[in-house]
């Protein structure tokens, strides 16, 4: 398992003017990318054959290593040449996705930004909940079980899966003959049962935060705000209700991509106060808390009321929406600053001051 001492090490063999940031080839890579060339790091690419165009078409990175699974990350030969090239990797939404929480924490001996302490509780919704409301958020209702369902609930697969196979129900009845259709289609597994989440659904809009906890400046900055676009939730409402009714739709959230949002002015203090707050709570979870980007998942009610429901402590694809610029990154750091670049300008400004060891946790 990788602890600091292990990570103290294997920085003490890097040469340190000569590192390269390094990711998975997909969900943010071509931000995460860009941002550290701009910041004038090389970069290299953990990529599957299928996706190769992807880093022709836009040759960001300087290395591709073309992999048959991501898991591959994981076999000694590929990390033995990953540190060879000094790499620093940056954790996204595949990370989780494909690998495991437990395989990245003890199985990947290459220095990662962020605090790794933290990757587990993505997936895990009961310490995520608990960790939410204890900074003092305003969380959705959960129900153990399907016979608690009193009300409108969504029904949530865990880990990072972007939404598929996620549908609402209002009661024990709704929920058990949902499950079956999604099982029948093909979007969920018998076994997934005992894995579903229910929580009570909130009637109002998606905004999601994205945040830059630094531990260089010792600051929590907000750098863009984006809403989903799933399948086929929004493309539900250009089917007039009768035809909705006739076909009995029962529409899941399949993320396909993101929007930018501006978030009305007035609603954006208690949303800062939220990134704070988070950040607080983690440093005493998990010491010295957030590092780098998070993102915050909210409802925000008719009342103005903002829910969370979930977090990502890491990069998120969303901020994919913010490379070039972003208004909350224009108005903090002027143009051309992003959640990619941001990561590799606190890698940057981390080893310049000699503390690179206290964001590769
Ligand atoms: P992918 O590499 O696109 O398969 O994404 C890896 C994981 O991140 C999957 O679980 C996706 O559902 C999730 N993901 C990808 N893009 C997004 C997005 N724009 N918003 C939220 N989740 C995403
Ligand atoms: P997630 O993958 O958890 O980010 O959620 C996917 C979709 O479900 C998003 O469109 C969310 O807005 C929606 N969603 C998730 N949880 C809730 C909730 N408790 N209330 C309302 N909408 C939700």
């Amino acid at each position: 398992m990788i602890n600091s001492e292990n990570i103290a090490s294997i920085l003490n063999d890097y040469d340190l003017e000569n590192l390269t940031i390094g990711t998975l080839g997909s969900h943010s890579s071509l931000n995460i990318f860009k941002g550290a060339k701009e910041e004038g790091f090389k970069t290299v690419c953990i990529c599957r054959e299928k996706d190769a165009i992807l880093y022709k078409k836009f040759p960001l990175a300087d290395e591709v290593i073309t992999v048959q699974s991501f898991a591959e990350i994981l076999s000694e030969p590929l990390q033995e040449k990953l540190r060879k090239l000094n790499t620093i990797l940056i954790p996204h939404g595949s990370f989780t996705a494909y690998l495991g929480t437990g395989q990245l924490v003890e199985g990947l001996m290459v220095p990662m930004f962020g605090n790794r302490k933290l990757l587990h509780w993505e997936a895990n919704r009961n310490e995520q909940a608990d960790w939410l409301s204890k900074a003092g958020l305003r969380l959705p209702l959960t129900f153990e079980k399907p016979e608690d369902i009193d009300r409108m609930v969504i029904a949530k697969m865990s880990g990072a899966k972007g939404g598929s196979g996620y549908f609402l129900v209002n009661s024990p009845q709704s929920f058990y003959k949902q499950f079956s259709l999604m099982v029948g289609r093909g979007l969920l597994r018998e076994g997934d049962i005992d894995d579903i989440h229910l929580q009570e659904y909130i009637i109002g809009v998606n905004v999601y935060p994205q945040f830059f906890s630094s531990i260089v400046k010792n600051d929590v900055e907000l750098l863009g705000i984006d809403r989903r676009y799933e399948s086929a939730v929004d493309g539900i409402s250009k089917i007039p209700a009768r035809e909705q009714l006739e076909i009995e739709t029962n529409p899941s959230y399949t993320i396909v991509g993101n929007l930018p949002l501006a978030l009305r002015e007035s609603l954006l203090p208690e949303v800062l106060r939220m990134g704070d707050n988070v950040h607080k709570k983690a440093a005493e979870l998990a010491p010295p808390g957030l590092v780098g980007p998070f993102c915050l998942e909210t409802v925000v009610t008719e009342d103005l009321k903002i829910f969370a429901f979930e977090i990502s402590a890491r990069i998120v694809a969303g901020s994919n929406i913010g490379i070039g610029t972003s208004p909350y990154a224009y108005l903090k750091y002027g143009p051309g600053m992003y959640m990619g670049r941001r990561i590799a300008m606190e890698i940057r400004e981390a080893r310049e001051s000699g503390a690179l060891a206290s964001i590769l946790i």
